[in-house]
């Protein structure tokens, strides 16, 4: 086993501050609407083992505006379906001459297994319940956009936290940054012990009371089916914690509401108050490019 490669990015919670400031600094200089061909004549691989629609677009996006190749694998097409293990598919792309690996897994762990093979930085796009490292750096970028810092500011984050790798990665970043964090949500979906996972994290059982002064409300995907299978009902997460723009009044004034997305209508939000004026959810969106040509940028600069 080897030490994952320079410039791989696994996870928030191993990631110093000064690595995460470093990357947000760095994607503020990003353009993508003016190519700059940092990665010419490199090779973005881009495996992914689970379904995506901004994650992958907006890597292929970044890796393009700096000039790079990409090859995107999928599970579905790829020798993958013939049974081929993620670490013969890595040595694959890696002796196709792959500089980079961005890796989509449902496995937690699985991007560390790959860096820890693979002479090249692996980038994790979402492993399992465990983290979402580049969602949690694009949400970081786009509470900055707003907020002068993030140190002191008020963050609910309300929904499914416990199956969410979306909630792990942005709650060890704000809590690195020095945000005030309360979770909310249903107890088999925010257990007690959520609160564990950094010092200070504070839980609300009432949705009124996580938004009550809050500066940010980031709201978590909540599956039909995985309510179903905790005996939860649909409507009784409604009533309960859907946010709606009475229960958003409670914010403050100029706070921010945010979701990683696929937002769903009816469910984590009133109907049209994704598209209401405190509503980022495209930018963030539109801040993932950026914020990932900044990553993969950082990759190929210090695998060097
Ligand atoms: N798109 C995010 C992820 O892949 C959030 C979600 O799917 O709930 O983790």
């Amino acid at each position: 086993m080897k030490t994952p490669a320079r410039g791989s990015l696994l996870s928030i919670e191993h990631l110093p501050t000064r690595d995460i400031n470093a990357i947000l600094k760095l994607a503020r200089r990003m353009k993508p609407a003016h190519p700059q061909p940092l990665l010419r004549g490199k090779r973005v691989a881009l495996l992914f083992y689970e379904t995506s629609t901004r994650t992958r677009a907006s890597f292929e996006v970044a890796a393009k505006s700096l000039g790079a190749i990409t090859v995107l694998i999928q599970t579905s097409g790829s020798s993958i379906e013939k049974g081929e293990s993620l670490l013969d598919t890595g040595y694959t792309l890696s002796a196709i001459g792959a500089d980079v690996i961005v890796l989509r897994h449902p496995n937690s762990g699985a991007p560390n297994l790959l860096a820890q093979h693979l002479d090249i930085p692996v980038i994790n796009a979402g492993d399992g319940m465990h983290e979402h490292p580049s969602q949690a750096l694009l949400d970081a970028y786009t509470i900055l956009r707003h907020k002068k810092k993030i140190a002191g500011l008020q963050v609910a984050i309300i929904g499914d936290i416990f199956h969410s790798r979306v909630a792990r990665s942005n709650i060890h970043l704000l809590s690195k940054l020095g945000a005030k964090m309360t979770l909310c949500g249903p107890p088999e979906l925010v257990p007690e012990l959520a609160t564990t996972l950094v010092p200070g994290l504070k839980l609300a059982r009432h949705v009124e009371d996580a938004v009550r002064g809050a500066d940010v409300v980031m709201l978590l995907r909540v599956q039909k089916e995985r309510l179903a299978g905790l005996k939860l009902h649909a409507f009784d997460y409604i009533a309960r914690y859907q946010m709606t723009p009475a229960r958003l009044r409670l914010a403050k004034r100029d706070a921010i509401l945010m979701h990683p997305g696929p937002a769903i209508r009816g469910m984590e939000l009133e109907g049209d108050l994704a598209d209401a004026p405190q509503s980022v959810i495209r930018e963030e969106v539109r801040n993932g490019v950026p914020v990932r040509m900044a990553i993969l940028a950082r990759a190929v600069r210090k695998a060097r």
